[in-house]
């Protein structure tokens, strides 16, 4: 998509600290990043989020994460890392285009996870039985 931000980064039309590229896919550094050696792992084709994503390419984006992510670890000397993913703006999503966030964590850096929220038993049994049903049509 031309007015696409990550696809002109894939493109080529605007710099970017690429760190991997494939056939599919292309790794480069967060440029607001929320810890050192964030990196954005996109889909080269537009898809506007995961959920919308072919599943070979969302496949090729878990294989690369996979083999990408311990090595950003041990670039910037961390001990463990979120792969994180917004899926639509109610998630935080603000650049429509798949991408993962591979974060490199640091025991005392701050970055707090998510609250739980109360869910009622019989709620979470209407919620399962819900989402087992929409996965059979
Ligand atoms: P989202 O909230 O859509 O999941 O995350 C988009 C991410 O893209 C943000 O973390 C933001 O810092 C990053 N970003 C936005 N513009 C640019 C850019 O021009 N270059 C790079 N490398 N990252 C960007
Ligand atoms: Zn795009």
């Amino acid at each position: 998509m031309d007015n696409c931000l990550f696809c002109r980064i894939v493109n080529k039309e605007i710099p970017a600290d690429i760190v991997f590229e494939n056939d599919s896919v292309m790794a480069f550094l967060d440029i607001h990043p929320t810890n050192k050696g964030h990196t954005l792992i996109v889909s080269k084709e537009h898809f506007e989020n995961l959920a919308e994503t072919e599943d070979s390419v969302a496949s090729e984006l878990m294989i690369v994460a996979r083999r990408i992510a311990p090595e950003i670890v041990k670039a910037v000397g961390a001990e463990g890392f979120n792969l994180i993913t917004n899926n639509g703006s109610a998630a935080g999503q603000v650049v429509m285009h798949t991408h993962l966030h591979v974060i490199p964590r640091f025991s005392d850096d701050g970055f707090k996870h998510w609250a739980s929220k109360e869910v009622s038993k019989e709620e979470m049994a209407e919620i399962k039985n819900k989402i087992v049903s929409f996965l059979k049509e």
